[in-house]
């Protein structure tokens, strides 16, 4: 089964600990897509200006992600500038330049409204509702969002919220739309605005799910060397979503590994620059770290 996602298309310049990039291929999208493209096809909606180096994301090409909803508009591609210090989970936004995405309203080719699988990455929560509105029949919606929707449209935000199967939040934001600071709680609060599943990211602590019927906890994977985190909640919701669609079974057994994939996919994700180290992965080293998760939370 195929992958639909909608998101961010960037140039982005990081600068860590251990380094820094300037104009490096970044954005929801884009991450979003590297990781995904490990398990299922996967389609692309997002806009770039006519300055983005194209030749860049040819390794996506290679691995048959289908570019048609790929927008390109006359102007720059949308720059995002971000500073990570010594405590990597604190990340300071040096600045957005909007440039083409200001303008961008998905459109999806004919083609691509049947797509089983959809991810409505990190947009405004209007642009999220107006792909619901294209999109048929879908098998599994989910959302991801960020602190400046939520502080600027939370009753857009619900309203999407309440048409989507999951949604995936990290533990701020799961706290800052449901004002409850007790997670567990948070998580349930959100399945109350209609989603069935939701799964809670913790950054270097791991992350939950939590459905009706269904509680699944697992650590982060255990990482020595980490460059920058940039995109980790993007490639997390790739790996878990690809495997998803793969296999197309929602069960809770399957979401559970779903989990563990999508940890494995934010665990290369974060060892290089931009999508550098999703340029290129083998299946065995994606199934190395699969097993390596299994052993380090098996205690009986
Ligand atoms: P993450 O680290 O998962 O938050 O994702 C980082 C990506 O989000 C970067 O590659 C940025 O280009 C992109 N990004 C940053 N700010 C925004 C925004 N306001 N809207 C959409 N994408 C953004």
């Amino acid at each position: 089964m195929s992958v639909l996602v909608v998101g961010s298309a960037a140039l982005d310049s990081v600068k860590t600990p251990y380094g820094e990039v300037v104009d490096a291929v970044g954005g929801s999208a884009f991450y979003f897509a590297a990781a995904a493209s490990y398990f299922a096809p996967v389609k692309i909606v997002a806009i770039v200006g006519e300055d983005f180096p194209l030749e860049k994301i040819n390794f996506l090409k290679m691995r048959n992600a289908d570019f048609s909803g790929l927008e390109i508009a006359p102007g720059d591609t949308f720059r995002w500038g971000g500073i990570y210090h010594q405590d990597m989970n604190q990340r300071d936004t040096s600045f957005t330049h909007l440039n083409v995405f200001e303008k961008f309203s998905p459109k999806l080719p004919p083609e691509y409204r049947k797509t089983p699988y959809v991810f409505l990455a990190n947009i405004h929560p209007s642009l999220q509702m107006e792909v619901l509105d294209q999109v048929e029949n879908p098998r599994l919606v989910m959302l991801d969002t960020m602190n400046l929707w939520i502080d600027t449209d939370l009753a857009g935000l619900k309203e999407v919220m309440a048409r989507t199967d999951a949604v995936i939040l990290n533990d701020q934001e799961a706290r800052q739309i449901t004002g409850e600071p007790n997670l567990i709680k948070a998580a349930r609060d959100v399945i109350q605005l209609g989603p069935r599943t939701v799964i809670i990211k913790k950054g270097e602590h791991g992350a939950f799910i939590i459905s009706e019927n269904d509680f699944f906890a697992l650590p982060a994977y255990p990482l020595e060397s980490l460059y920058d985190p940039t995109g980790a909640g993007d490639s997390f919701a790739g790996g878990l979503i690809g495997f998803l669609a793969k296999h197309d079974d929602l069960s809770p057994a399957m979401f559970r590994k779903a989990l563990v994939f999508g940890t494995v996919m934010a665990s290369f994700a974060v060892e290089e620059f931009s999508v550098d180290r999703l340029r290129n992965l083998s299946e065995d080293e994606i199934q190395s770290r699969y097993r390596k998760l299994i052993a380090i939370t098996r205690f009986e």
